[in-house]
């Protein structure tokens, strides 16, 4: 199964993404978590992208569509499917996208924006694992449930370069939900419970399109 989950920032896409993958046996890929290896480790990619994340800004199209079919052309991809995160952002990445590969079902994940802002700048994430925590659930506490990792908040998780993230999937990823909607490939799950309220809803969804 080849699945894309599409939402807002702060829509819960990489929690969500870790379960389906951990329970579907498939590769997770996220762009964002791609782009943030190549900043990390200071390639030429990651200055590039770096620049643009900073700001809230998407990063161009064709650095983003390369990395992407590097990455769906790797050999864990080809045998049970896979999950995009993040990925495509834009009416030209799906397009990119509908040219080289198949996809089963793209899975919406739809919350409020009045929700989105809180839960992106309380957001903290884990050094080690990735997952991701709201501030006030952690009582102060700065280690991760799952892997006792040192918990961060990222660099673009500021309200200023929030409120641009927001206006740029308003304006450049909403766009997708009626794309998909029009290829009949769209399934649409309420965000606004906690992690497990949604991913039972997921996990409905797919089990029905496994049969
Ligand atoms: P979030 O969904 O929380 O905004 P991500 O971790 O998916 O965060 O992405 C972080 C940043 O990486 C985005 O704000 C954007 O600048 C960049 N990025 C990620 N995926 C894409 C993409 N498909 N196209 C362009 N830029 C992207
Ligand atoms: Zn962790």
């Amino acid at each position: 199964m080849n699945i894309i989950l599409l939402g807002a920032p702060g829509a819960g896409k990489g929690t969500q993404a870790s379960r389906i993958t951990e329970t579907y046996g498939m590769p997770h890929i996220s762009t964002g978590d791609i782009f943030r290896a190549h900043m990390k480790a200071e390639t030429p990619v990651g200055i590039i992208a770096k620049s643009y994340i900073d700001k809230g800004q998407l990063v161009p199209d064709d650095i983003t569509c390369e990395i992407v079919e590097s990455r769906l052309a790797q050999d864990d991809c080809r045998k049970n499917g896979y999950m995009l995160d993040g990925f495509p952002r834009t009416i030209p990445q799906a397009e990119m996208l509908d040219g080289i590969e198949q996809i089963d079902a793209v899975i919406n994940i739809d919350v409020d924006m009045s929700l989105l802002m809180d839960r992106l700048c309380g957001r903290r994430v884990c050094k080690s694992c990735g997952e991701s925590y709201h501030v006030s659930r952690l009582n102060g506490s700065n280690t991760c449930e799952k892997c006792g990792g040192e918990l961060f908040q990222r660099k673009d998780d500021n309200p200023e370069t929030v409120s641009s993230r927001l206006q740029v999937y308003t304006a450049q990823t909403a766009p997708l939900i009626a794309y998909y909607t029009k290829k009949g490939l769209l399934i649409n799950v309420q965000g606004g419970g906690t992690p497990d309220e949604v991913f039972v809803q997921v996990r409905e969804k797919l089990d029905a399109l496994n049969k």
